[in-house]
């Protein structure tokens, strides 16, 4: 009895540079100063951040333009339904983790995700990783009140501390330079796969059809800028500060720096969508980011929220399939279901992102599109984040573990299920 999936071959090489789309005509890659920039830190010393950034331009590639080419082939089998896409990690990395040992639990955890999910859709899984760069956070107000005292935000490690001191909490613009390190130090982990726990014979066949790639927020535009470089082989550019990046929901406005940014990149692109976003406006999106309807350009991903997802999916799926761009759809079930819980923690209920999931499903079902995959917030540790799940971890319980730097995770017994769920949906 065949265990493993017949349809798990290696996905292959990357598109010749000839077929890649033109660079757009204004662009480049300081094009996005002329736009309004949201969710940037007010560096309190302009020039240390201009010195900084130029030293971090100065720095060798972290992602070679071949690999990032490489995960937009696999993700145009994504787009038309023969590869699976699953996205996940923390929501904010701390410098401290990008050790050895904790990104090779970390790419434990993914890989076996993808090897339940390749398993239950009997086809190849293109892993990515919210890992080795995803040091900046969008946050929904600049000031917050700690203990009576206003305090800027912590806006990830690239930017600030997370600890409640005014000194911590000040933009150090030397802080990317650090996230350059970190990235390349976790790249090395995850390039070598090595050990601190993880057998990569054990996964050698889900690595078989593609590596691990790496992704973030494309947010701190002085630091992606400074990444962005021309590559001679194609004469594109690429942001080599990951394979693929995406733009958030509070960044994604058309006349604003971050698309202006990303257009003229020719990485993977993901635009997260939330239950807000307007029909002609996404399709806007799609023009102006996937002019040449180039399957593995462009990602998007809803994250409507578990009420929201069976009413605010269909339309957009029906304008972008009219508008005819082959894009990659991806479900993130977090982020539209975060909730206050009656303890004062930013939570998810399992139930929520499960139903989120579900109906995301049973839209592209409906329509008879390709629901691509997922992006989870997710973690190994046995963490108490997210409520619920098979062992019902209660509002009570949030304070035992609760470690994240940003958003609740779901802990490693909880992916398990949700992946389990969703490998069930992929293979009916
Ligand atoms: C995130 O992915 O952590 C995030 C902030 O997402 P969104 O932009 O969808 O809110
Ligand atoms: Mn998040």
């Amino acid at each position: 009895m065949p265990m493993i999936p017949t349809d798990t071959r290696a996905l292959v090489a990357a598109p010749a540079a000839d077929r890649l789309p033109e660079t757009p005509a204004a662009w480049h890659r300081a094009s996005w100063r002329h736009r309004p920039a949201h969710q940037q830190p007010l560096w309190p010393d302009p020039d240390r951040a201009c010195e900084a950034a130029r030293s971090v331009s100065m720095l060798p590639p972290p992602v070679a333009p071949a690999s990032i080419l490489r995960l937009r082939r696999d993700l145009a089998r994504a787009a038309d339904g023969s590869a699976v896409v699953f996205q996940g990690g923390d929501c904010a990395e701390r410098f401290a983790s990008c050790v050895s040992d904790t990104v090779a639990a970390k790419l434990r955890t993914l890989l076996q995700s993808a090897m339940m999910l390749s398993l239950g859709s009997g086809l190849p899984v293109v892993k990515i990783g919210r890992i080795a760069g995803q040091f900046g956070k969008p946050r929904s107000a600049d000031t917050e009140v700690v203990d009576g005292v206003e305090l800027p935000v912590y806006r990830g490690d690239i930017v600030n501390g997370p600890e409640p001191t005014p000194e911590a909490r000040r933009p150090d613009p030397e802080r990317m330079l650090h996230a350059y390190g970190h990235t390349r130090a976790a790249l090395r982990t995850l390039g070598g796969c090595e050990a601190g726990g993880a057998d990569p014979g054990e996964f050698a066949w889900v690595l078989e059809q593609g590596p691990l790639y790496t992704s973030h927020e494309a947010l701190l535009l002085d630091y992606e800028e400074a990444l962005t470089r021309l590559d001679p082989a194609t004469d594109r550019w690429f942001d080599t500060s990951a394979h693929m990046v995406w733009v958030g929901e509070r960044t994604r406005a058309l006349d604003g720096a971050h698309i202006e940014f990303v257009s003229g990149i020719a990485n993977p692109v993901g635009v997260k969508l939330g239950p807000g976003a307007d029909i002609e406006e996404v399709v806007e999106l799609c023009a102006r980011l996937d002019p040449a309807r180039s399957p593995g350009r462009l990602v998007l991903v809803p994250r409507m929220g578990a009420r929201h997802v069976r009413d605010a999916l269909p339309p957009l799926v029906r304008a972008v399939r009219s508008a005819g761009h082959p894009v990659v759809w991806v479900c993130d079930p977090m982020h539209g279901n975060t909730v206050r819980s009656h303890s004062g923690y930013k939570t998810r209920r399992f139930t929520d992102i499960a139903t989120e999931v579900e109906g995301f499903f049973a839209v592209h079902r409906a329509e008879g599109t390709h629901p691509a995959g997922v992006h989870l917030e997710m973690t190994g540790e046995d963490v108490t984040e997210c409520l619920g799940g098979v062992r019902e971890l209660c509002d009570e319980r949030l304070a035992e573990r609760y470690e994240t730097a940003c958003d609740p995770r779901l802990n490693g017994a909880q992916t398990v299920e949700l992946v389990f769920a969703i490998a069930e949906e992929l293979r009916s």
